[in-house]
């Protein structure tokens, strides 16, 4: 008796309720050929997220039935981000860059009904249709040639809501249904769905909105520069329409040139991207010096961020960028470094080179080999576990019992976690060096590494060795012009890592190889190494 309406359903559906009201003036803008910008309110999406709706149910999309898209970040995309869970269907986020094989995996494995497909990307999904078990309609948004698909099954997605009524009514929606699908990007075997649910989605839409976390607000311009098939562009398609911050989206423009002029022009404040492309815009921005003083805040994430790229913003552009640490299974926020107040500038970098203070909504534990847990004492190092509303329980009809630990999501990443819940990872358990007996930690080898002026990229894996078992191997990205000897950047590293970490191999490559969301794809490397292509 009494209680407050615990039982209201958190869903996709009451954001798009609000995009038609209370933030329905905010906008959405797309970037569709450089200089060329199309623009949309809130409201104007939500009317054809509900043409988008109707047609899909007429095309026989049902509850649960899992929609695909093949898409860059832009307004379509953000229509199909609400039809299609507001009406009970499941988003499956399918990603540009994977492998063939992955992707017709994928598609099988998720049962797509219908996929959603940019006319830009056509060439990378026509050649392998024929082996999609599942799909049987492809809706082209744009009107670029489409004749690589299946004839009889292609319409075109501005057809389908002109034919489309307006005012479709949603049905009412548990909020522990399904609501979004996303597969791993696959740096750690065969791609696993992660299947988010409305309820999930939503807290974690809201916990964006919190300063320590991303801190998106309904004055901000967030540009999600992280594609929206990588754990949902970290949940900014949700948080912003839902606080009311207008959206810049870059579709398949990616590239230093374009993102700062998109910046400059739309006067961005906070934008979200992989460290490795924030590095390409630095290097951008030297030598063109745009105006990027409109960004307050840059979270960035999804691999370790090195402190150099930090202070080459804030120095140079005053743009502060923040560490966030998260995977896929973690939908993704899991922690995100801002540091307590009343400290040092050194002792606040401190804390901004860690993985983050675990988030709100969120809580998580190190333990070690035998499944004990480890004490907090920022030293100590074990696997990190998480647990909470937007945490994995469970791969998507996929048994790996493996990745789990008594209700929490094992996730593979070594860590020490500070006594006030910082989260130091050293590694992940995988990219670990163990050299006599002691472990070596390659993220710190690389960020070190990163810091020396002549170094562009640096990744370190581990090489089989005799006496010690493994040793860091450094395999190294100069800078056009710039390349130094080996024994420089040992020098370097002399007063900044422990000496026995200090890698006796350099191996100098043309570019670090990246994975499809555009990190450091080590597996590559190690490849390599065996092939003995690396010395
Ligand atoms: P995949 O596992 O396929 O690479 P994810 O994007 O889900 O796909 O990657 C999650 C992993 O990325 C984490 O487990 C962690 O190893 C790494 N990661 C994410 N953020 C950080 C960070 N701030 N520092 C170090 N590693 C990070």
């Amino acid at each position: 008796e009494g209680l407050v309406q615990h039982d209201h359903a958190l869903t996709v559906g009451m954001i798009l309720r609000r995009m038609r009201t209370v933030t329905g003036n905010a906008q959405v803008a797309t970037l569709r050929s450089p200089g060329q910008i199309d623009r949309a309110s809130y409201r104007e999406v939500a009317e054809r997220a509900d043409l988008l709706a109707d047609a899909l149910s007429k095309l026989g999309v049902g509850e649960g039935d899992r929609v695909g898209t093949f898409m860059w970040n832009n307004q379509e995309h953000l229509e199909a981000y609400y039809a299609i869970p507001a009406m009970g269907a499941v988003l499956h986020t399918l990603n540009l860059r994977l492998f063939p094989e992955q992707l017709v995996y994928i598609v099988n494995h998720a049962q797509d009904k219908v996929i959603l497909v940019n006319d830009s990307v056509i060439p990378l999904l026509a050649p392998h249709t024929d082996k999609f078990e599942t799909v049987e309609k492809y809706i082209v948004v744009g009107d670029g040639d489409a004749s690589a698909l299946p004839a009889d099954k292609v319409i075109r997605y501005d057809e389908l809501l002109a034919s489309a009524s307006p005012g479709f009514a949603y049905p009412e929606i548990d909020d522990r249904s399904a609501s979004g699908l996303c597969y791993t990007s696959g740096t750690t075997g065969d791609p696993k769905g992660v299947l988010y649910s409305h309820r999930s989605t939503f807290l974690h839409a809201i916990a964006s909105g919190m300063t320590d976390l991303l801190g998106v607000c309904g004055n901000d311009v967030v540009l999600p520069v992280v594609p929206m098939f990588h754990a949902q562009a970290w949940g900014l398609a949700y948080a912003a329409p839902l606080v009311g911050a207008d959206l810049v989206m870059p579709d398949k423009f990616l590239q230093g040139e374009p993102l700062a002029k998109l910046i400059e022009g739309e006067k961005v404040t906070v934008a979200g991207a992989v460290p490795t492309l924030w590095m390409d815009l630095l290097r951008y921005a030297d030598e063109h010096k745009p105006d990027l003083s409109s960004l307050r805040r840059v979270p960035c994430g999804g691999a370790a961020v090195p402190k150099s790229l930090m202070q080459a913003f804030e120095e140079r552009y005053g743009v502060l960028i923040v560490q966030a640490w998260g995977m896929t299974e973690t939908s993704p926020l899991g922690a995100v470094a801002r540091p307590p107040r009343g400290l040092s500038e050194e002792e606040a970098w401190g804390y901004r080179t860690t993985a983050g203070r675990i988030a709100p909504g969120v809580e998580a534990r190190i333990v070690d080999e035998v499944g004990e847990e480890v004490a907090w004492d920022g030293e100590s190092t074990g696997e990190v576990e998480v647990r909470g509303p937007w945490i994995a329980s469970a791969y998507y009809e996929t048994d790996a019992p493996e990745k789990f630990h008594d209700g929490w999501l094992r996730t593979g990443d070594v860590a020490a976690i500070t006594s006030n819940g910082f989260i130091r990872i050293t590694d992940r358990a995988k990219d670990v060096i163990k050299s006599g007996g002691e472990w070596i930690s390659s993220v710190d080898l690389e960020n070190e590494l990163m810091a020396h002026p002549a170094v562009r990229e640096a990744a370190v894996i581990a090489k089989p060795d005799e006496r010690f078992t493994e040793r860091p191997l450094a395999c190294i990205v100069f800078d056009e012009g710039k390349e130094v000897p080996a024994g420089e950047l040992a020098t370097f590293l002399l007063d900044r890592v422990a000496k026995w970490w200090i890698p006796d191999e350099y191996a100098v490559i043309d570019e670090v190889p990246k994975t499809s969301v555009g990190k450091f794809d080590k597996k590559v490397l190690r490849a390599r190494l065996e092939d003995g292509e690396l010395t």
